[in-house]
């Protein structure tokens, strides 16, 4: 039995909205969901489209600027959903709104790297323009976790009933009356840069395309080496293909390090059908911005990259699981997607060579623990963002219960380039067990902030050389993002590898250098890094959900100078929680959510006051 606890209806708009969103899915992967997926096991085929409630929720809030009870009920007898599961679902992302709320939304990062750096004078503008936070009839503002668009903080992200989301830079005037085209016309001009390489060429791989090709134009793609990596790989064949990728040595980029090749061969000998794949584009890491630079700017390329996953692993359906605050990228990526499948670079018969493959984007609605790997999948099928035990691991059982490759965005865009130059070129590429070159997304008070490509070994001073040095006193730098940790001065020659990092207790984690100089304040920093921790802990598990918690008020307590017994005490408390969060939590985001604050202990971090005129967070 289920408990409907109202009669609401939908309007005619919401129910529209919601047949659209059917409609077009089910020509994509409705039907091969339901025929496949395990939900066919229950004998009711209504519930194979469970995995299209997030595209349903996306496409109300679109079409009222709000998630209604009428609307609720609407999406859980379409989709035969338990009314309680779809609130459940809607009621977990940011993005979404089950009470009613203005049709313009603007989401004001206060993160880490726009919080000081502008952030606060932008809240306190829209509070004078539109009232306090959450409230206005025609515009409201909410502050936000990081948007992803450090690199011109102050950022914001306008989200519109009825009309396109967009990102703005508000330095460049106002928020609300900037157009889709506006906004992303100013965003063509993101800092990409790479050691130069003998004098010729920019030294560029992953990022070569950027600001180069036309992200909207096949043709213009193709004109610059486009889909040649793809007739490349098959004319190798999978086996090979994945043979090139395991020989060059390609690691996971997305923080686990995990050999790629290694994980499609794993994959691809799976007798069980189908095999998915997934790419994870949910980029959310306070500080991080480079898969969004390249997925605005070479659209194409994931497009490719995926395509030649898919055929070496034998997927032939792709997922590209692309974070909801990034309106540009979606917009982009949906273009490419759709004009690769109208030149057969996607279909039932790719390039005319016998093998299908298709990719259905599909957007995250602000949740940042679904970038874990198994949170992602539950997304993807329409549960709670909540992650899985593991094992099984994914490529044995994962999206709908089938082997899946997930792979990020940047692990990917380095498939093109191992299959242009060969692996043994590749592997030739950087250091040690880490091969080929890694983004890094510089922002804080580096003198031109954006996102810089590097050869493994690279050291800490040398990359902040690249983007032009500090503009003042570096007291320390963020490495890593959130879930990372800080590096002093003393230590900027740490080589910028998976085992030079470690050696020294920091990790390159999501590729994030925020440097920051004594104006600012780092335990209001760290404060806001514990805020970020425990509103996006999904709560499963007790030492994630309440050691979040209790780190957060340990930290308040001891800004405020009224510690629990003593400083010392609270600093033991910290440090037993941290302990306690790394060893017992179910998924990276408990393990890691103590690491920040640690690492600022561990170098006294804490103890120098900041400056009086320092820059704040709240
Ligand atoms: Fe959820 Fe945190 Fe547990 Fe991960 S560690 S499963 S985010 S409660």
């Amino acid at each position: 039995m289920d408990l409907h606890l109202s009669d609401a209806q939908a309007s005619a708009a919401e129910q529209e909205a919601v047949a659209a969103v059917l409609g077009e899915h089910a020509r994509v992967t409705g039907d091969e969901v339901r025929e496949h997926a395990y939900f066919a096991d229950s004998g009711q085929a209504a519930r194979g489209r469970r995995h299209l409630l997030l595209p349903a929720l996306h496409a109300v809030m679109k079409a009222r600027g709000w998630i209604s009870p009428g609307a609720l009920n609407h999406v859980a007898r379409v989709l035969s959903i338990p009314p309680a599961e779809v609130y459940g679902v809607a009621t977990f992302y940011a993005m979404f709104s089950v009470e009613p709320q203005a049709p313009q939304v603007v989401h004001v990062c206060d993160d880490i790297a726009c919080g000081p750096y502008g952030g606060e004078e932008i809240a306190a503008r829209l509070t004078a323009e539109l009232g306090p936070e959450g409230t206005g009839t025609d515009a409201c503002w909410v502050r936000s976790p990081c948007l992803g668009l450090c690199e011109r903080a102050p950022a914001v992200l306008v989200q519109r009933a009825r009309g396109e989301d967009t990102s703005i830079a508000p330095a460049r005037g106002g928020f609300l009356d900037v157009s889709a085209e506006e906004a992303d016309a100013a965003f063509a001009d993101t800092t990409v840069s790479a050691p130069q390489t003998g004098g010729a060429g920019s030294g560029l791989r992953l990022l070569a395309r950027v600001g180069v090709v036309d992200p909207t134009s096949l043709d213009d793609y193709r004109a610059h080496g486009g889909y040649s990596a793809l007739r490349r790989a098959v004319e190798l064949g999978p086996t090979r293909v994945i043979k090139e990728v395991v020989d060059a040595g390609l690691t996971g980029r997305g923080g686990a390090a995990f050999p790629t090749g290694v994980k499609w061969d794993g994959v691809a000998r799976t007798p069980e059908r189908p095999h998915y794949l997934v790419c994870n584009a949910d980029e959310s890491e306070p500080g991080t911005f480079k898969d969004r630079v390249l997925m605005e700017s070479d659209p194409f390329g994931l497009i490719e990259a995926m395509t030649i996953t898919g055929f070496a692993a034998g997927c032939e359906r792709g997922f590209l699981y692309l974070r909801g605050e990034y309106p540009l990228a979606t917009r982009r990526l949906q273009g490419a997607i759709e004009a690769a499948r109208a030149r057969g670079y996607l279909g039932p018969d790719v390039l005319g060579a016998g093998f299908a493959f298709d990719i259905e984007l599909r957007r995250g609605a602000g949740a940042y623990i679904c970038g874990e790997e198994t949170a992602l999948l539950n997304s993807i099928e329409g549960l709670r963002g909540e992650p899985r035990n593991k094992p099984p691991f994914p490529s044995v059982r994962g999206l709908f219960g089938r082997p899946t490759v997930i792979n990020n965005v940047e692990t990917l865009y380095n498939v093109p380039e191992i299959l242009r130059i060969g692996a043994p070129a590749f592997a030739s590429i950087g250091s040690g067990r880490s091969t080929g070159t890694k983004l890094f997304c510089l922002a804080g008070i580096v003198r031109t902030p954006g996102v810089y490509e590097v050869e493994f070994g690279t050291t800490l001073r040398e990359l902040l050389a690249l983007a032009g040095g500090v503009t003042g006193d570096l007291r320390a730098v963020l490495l890593g993002g959130a879930a990372g940790g800080f590096v002093t001065p003393d230590q900027l020659d740490v080589p910028l590898t998976l085992e030079g990092t470690r050696e020294i207790g920091a990790t390159l984690g999501s590729g994030v250098v925020l440097a920051i100089d004594a104006s600012a304040d780092t335990a209001a920093m760290l404060r806001r890094i514990a805020a970020f921790f425990r509103d996006e802990s999904c709560g499963q598990c007790v030492p994630c959900r309440v050691g979040t918690v209790r780190q957060e008020e340990a930290l308040a307590r001891l800004a405020r100078g009224a510690p629990r017994g003593s400083r010392d005490t609270e600093l033991a408390l910290l440090d037993d929680l941290a302990r306690v969060m790394q060893d017992a939590s179910i998924c990276g985001l408990g393990q890691t959510a103590p690491a920040a604050v640690r690492s600022a202990l561990s170098l006294g971090l804490l103890d120098a006051p900041a400056s009086p005129n320092g820059r704040v967070l709240r």
